[in-house]
C-alpha cells in the first residue's frame, strides 16, 4: 500500500512538473513568425531613436566617431576597460598600416562586489590606483615621445549621453552596478579627477561604449565590419548609420558622411517579447525595474538567474528536488549562466555534470536521471528563446541598414557584424542557436555575405585605436 501511495504521489508530482515545464515553453516559445514581428519593432524603434531625443526605449546614442581606424594608427596608447565584473588595463604600441599592433600588454583586475554599489569616488579610485600601477610597469619596449603626456582610450559599457568624443553624461548604471552620485556625471571628468588624485599624468582622448570599441576594434582588421554587438553579462549592439539618416543630430555633417550608433539595445522593449512570470519576477526585484528589458531575456548576467527562478517554481511546487525546497535555491543570482551553461552542455549519458553542479552549488544531492534532465531541458528554452531573440535583433539592425536581403541589384556586399563577450564565445548551444536563426531568418542567399566575427576583446585595442585617432597631438605629428 506504501509503494503504490508513494508512486501516486510521485506521478503527480511529475504532471504537475511536466504542466509547468509546458507553460514555460508556451510562455518563451519563438516561432519564426514572432521573431520576424521583433526584428521589426526593432527596426521601427531605431527609426524613432534616431529622430528625436527620447523617441523610443531605443536610445540611439550619438558616439561621435565619425571615422573607423583605418590601420595608419601610430604611437603609444592606453586604454581602460570598465563594464563587467573585471575591468581591464591595456597598452599598446602601434606601428602604422604594415606593423600594426607592434606590442601589447593587459592586464585584469576584478571588482570588488561593494564597489559596484558604493560611492562614485571609491569606484574611480580604485580603478585608477590599478591604472597608475599598470603604467609604473611600462617597459622600455613601449615609446612614447619625449615632453608628452600619455593618453587613454577609455571604454565605459554603460549607457552614456555623448557631449563629445572624450565627454559625456551617464544615463543609468545597469548589470548590477548602481551607483546614485555617478548618475548624470561627467564619466571622464569623474576618472581624470581620479587619475589626479594618483598623481598620475593621463589625458582621457576618447570615451566609448564596448560596442564602439568593438566596432573600432574589428574594423581595423576588416574593413566589412559595419555593426558590433556585445553578448555578455550585458548587450548591447552599435553600428555605422548615415550621418543623414540621424534627424536628431544638429551638427556639422561629418565629413565621412557616417556616424557610429550606439543602439543601447538592451532597453528595447516591445509587446511581441515573449516575456513569462519568472522574467516579470525578476524585473520587479531587480536593481533597476522597468529597465534593460530585452537584456534581462538575452544575456549572461540574467539567463541563470531565469532558471533558478524556474527551478525554484518546480521546487515549490512539484518538489522536484524532493519534499523540501533546497534553501540555497531561494538565493537570488546564485545560479550563473556560466553554471547553466555547464549543465547545459552535459554530454554524459547520466548527466553526470548536472548532478555535480546540483550538489556542489545547491547542496541538493541525489537527483534522479529524471530531474537532471528537467534542468537541461529548462536550460535548453531559456538559453535558446534568448540567442534566437538576439538573432532577431541583429536582423532589425540588417534591416534598418539594408543589408538583410540578397535580392537587392548588383553585388551584394559583405557584411561583418564583429561580436564580443564570454556568453556568445563559451554558451556553444547559445551561439549556434543565433547564427542557426540568423540563417533561418534571412534565408540562405542572404545569409551567406553576413559573416559573425568573434573580435576577442577587441573594445581594448578598439578604444586605444580611437584614442590616437583622436590624439591632441595628432596635428603636431601630421604637419
Ligand atoms: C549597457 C551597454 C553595454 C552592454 C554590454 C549594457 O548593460 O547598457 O552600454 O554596451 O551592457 O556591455
Ligand atoms: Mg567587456
Amino acid at each position: 500500500v506504501l509503494v503504490v501511495r508513494h508512486r501516486m504521489r510521485s506521478s503527480g508530482r511529475w504532471a504537475r512538473a511536466a504542466a509547468v515545464i509546458r507553460e514555460l515553453e508556451e510562455k518563451a516559445a519563438t516561432p519564426i513568425g514572432k521573431l520576424r514581428q521583433v526584428a521589426d519593432a526593432m527596426t521601427v524603434e531605431m527609426h524613432a531613436g534616431l529622430a528625436s531625443e527620447g523617441g523610443s526605449k531605443l536610445k540611439m546614442l550619438i558616439s561621435y566617431v565619425d571615422n573607423l581606424p583605418t590601420g595608419d594608427e601610430t604611437g603609444l596608447f592606453y586604454a581602460l576597460d570598465l563594464g563587467g565584473t573585471n575591468f581591464r588595463v591595456l597598452r599598446v604600441q602601434l606601428g602604422g598600416k604594415e606593423k600594426r599592433v607592434v606590442k601589447q600588454e593587459y592586464e585584469e583586475v576584478s571588482i570588488p562586489p561593494h564597489l559596484m554599489v558604493g560611492g562614485s569616488d571609491e569606484l574611480f579610485d580604485f580603478i585608477a590606483s590599478a591604472l597608475a600601477k599598470f603604467v609604473a610597469s611600462e617597459g622600455e619596449d613601449f615609446h612614447l615621445p619625449v615632453g608628452r603626456q600619455r593618453e587613454l582610450g577609455f571604454t565605459f559599457s554603460f549607457p552614456v549621453r555623448q557631449t563629445s568624443i572624450a565627454s559625456g553624461t551617464l544615463i543609468k548604471w545597469t548589470k548590477g552596478f548602481n551607483i546614485e552620485s555617478t548618475v548624470g556625471e561627467d564619466i571622464v571628468a569623474e576618472l581624470t579627477r581620479a587619475i589626479e588624485r594618483q598623481g598620475l599624468d593621463m589625458r582621457v582622448s576618447a570615451l566609448v561604449n564596448d560596442t564602439i570599441g568593438t566596432l573600432a576594434g574589428g574594423r581595423y582588421y576588416d574593413n566589412d565590419v559595419v555593426v558590433a554587438v556585445i553578448l555578455g553579462t550585458g548587450t548591447n549592439a552599435a553600428y555605422v548609420e548615415r550621418a543623414q539618416a540621424i534627424p536628431k543630430w544638429h551638427g556639422l555633417l561629418p565629413k565621412s558622411g557616417e556616424m557610429v550608433i550606439n543602439m543601447e539595445w538592451g532597453n528595447f522593449r516591445s509587446s511581441h517579447l515573449p516575456i513569462t512570470d519568472y522574467d516579470q519576477a525578476l524585473d520587479s526585484e531587480s536593481l533597476n525595474p522597468g529597465e534593460q528589458i530585452f537584456e534581462k531575456l538575452i544575456s549572461g548576467m540574467y539567463l541563470g538567474e531565469i532558471l533558478r527562478r524556474a527551478l525554484l517554481r518546480l521546487a515549490n511546487e512539484a518538489a522536484l528536488f524532493g519534499d523540501t525546497v533546497p534553501p540555497k535555491l531561494e538565493t537570488p543570482f546564485i545560479l550563473r549562466t556560466p553554471v547553466m551553461s555547464a549543465m547545459h552542455h552535459d554530454n554524459s549519458p547520466d548527466l553526470r555534470v548536472v548532478a555535480t553542479k546540483l550538489k556542489e552549488l545547491l547542496g541538493i544531492s541525489n537527483t534522479s536521471l529524471k530531474t537532471r534532465k528537467v534542468v537541461v531541458h529548462l536550460s535548453d528554452i531559456i538559453a535558446k528563446r534568448g540567442a534566437r531573440l538576439a538573432a532577431a535583433g541583429i536582423v532589425g539592425i540588417l534591416k534598418k541598414i539594408g543589408r538583410d536581403s540578397a535580392a537587392k541589384a548588383g553585388e551584394v556586399p559583405r557584411t561583418v557584424i564583429a561580436m564580443d563577450g564570454g556568453l556568445y564565445e563559451h554558451y556553444t548551444i547559445f551561439s549556434e542557436c543565433l547564427q542557426e536563426t540568423l540563417k533561418e531568418m534571412l534565408g540562405e542567399e542572404a545569409s551567406a555575405s553576413v559573416v559573425i566575427k568573434l573580435a576577442n576583446d577587441g573594445s581594448g585595442i578598439g578604444a586605444s585605436l580611437l584614442a590616437a585617432s583622436h590624439s591632441q597631438y595628432l596635428e603636431v605629428d601630421e604637419s
